[in-house]
């Protein structure tokens, strides 16, 4: 028997970053909204643990590890530690979900894991027990298991989902050269260093999403991570640049980037965006809608 789960990209609406805290970390008020872009992971019995990938079109997968180093391998072992059993399992990972892009794919791909093994093990572990196991794996898994738009707090592990009526298009812009988010922290610590005051959700972008306001929503997104990820790739101004000029209602990085998010007015203004970003010779250009679902079984 195999089980099949189906986990979406996370884009953050709202990227609020503090100071370093003395553990590492930095506190983060953020908006998360899951859109449609897929990641499937499909996981099936086996006596050593066993991953293998597949891909669409220009998602590069050169970085993404095949052994225990996998956050999918991470995963299985945390739920199996959890219910105190020695098990392992073949997982396949097939990414719609450009890598290393900021759009948390590793976390998709780790929420998914945690549903499939637990429907294969029959474990029928609870919704509080999967949220913790996630937060410990890392801080955008749990909102990858709940998906829609939630808020994140603390290092992002804390997921409250929010009022939405919006039904959103975006085009999403990916680049050839992935980003690295340690390395975007630290040029964030060094553009606004210590100064910066604890972060906060703005109460506009709340009340943007309970409207489905597109026109306000594109005034409320706001992502701190942008200037220092700017600050190490000029190049991508460009790309800004560019979807300003397609038509775009916004334009903003996803998490730590690579990845261009433009938000559009409809499906419609999504084909043509994301048409006009093709012309321009862009070929990472994807069109999807968000809120979508968190992690869910597709097959069995
Ligand atoms: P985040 O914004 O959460 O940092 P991201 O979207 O920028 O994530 P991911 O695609 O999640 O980036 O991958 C980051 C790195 O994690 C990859 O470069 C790869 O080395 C490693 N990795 C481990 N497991 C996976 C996985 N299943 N899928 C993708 N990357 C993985």
């Amino acid at each position: 028997m195999t089980i099949t789960v189906r986990a979406a990209a996370k884009f953050n609406l709202h990227l609020g970053v503090g100071p370093v805290r003395e553990d590492g970390f930095h506190p983060l008020a953020t908006v998360y909204q899951a859109i449609g872009l897929y990641d499937d992971v499909t996981a099936g019995e086996a006596d050593g643990w066993q991953v293998t990938l597949s891909a669409e079109d220009h998602i590069a997968l050169a970085e993404v590890p095949t052994g225990d180093d996998n956050i999918v391998v991470r995963a299985g072992k945390a739920l199996a530690a959890h219910h105190g059993i020695d098990r392992a399992a073949s997982i396949e990972i097939h990414k719609g979900i450009p890598v290393a892009g900021g759009l948390a794919g590793g976390s998709a791909d780790a929420a998914a894991t945690l549903v499939a093994l637990d429907r294969l093990w029959s474990l029928e572990t609870s919704d509080e027990d999967l949220l913790a196991i996630a937060g410990r794996l890392g801080s955008d898994v749990p909102f990858a298991l709940v998906g829609a738009t939630a808020v994140g707090g603390g290092r992002g592990e804390i997921v409250e989902p929010v009022a939405d009526n919006g039904a959103w298009w975006w085009v999403a812009v990916g680049n050839e050269q992935g980003l690295s988010t340690p390395a975007v922290y630290r040029a964030f610590d060094e553009l606004v260093g210590a100064g910066v005051a604890e972060p906060q959700v703005p109460e506009r972008l709340l009340m943007a999403l309970e409207k489905g306001d597109a026109g306000l929503l594109a005034e409320a997104l706001a992502n701190d991570l942008q200037a220092p990820a700017l600050a190490l790739r000029p190049d991508l101004a460009q790309t800004f640049a560019d979807g300003e000029e397609a038509g775009a209602l916004a334009v903003q990085l996803s998490g730590s980037g690579p990845t261009v998010l433009m938000l559009c007015r409809d499906a419609a203004h999504a084909r043509e965006v994301a048409g006009a970003m093709q012309a321009k010779a862009y070929d990472r250009v994807w069109a999807a809608p968000g809120p979508v679902a968190g992690a869910h079984v597709v097959t069995y």
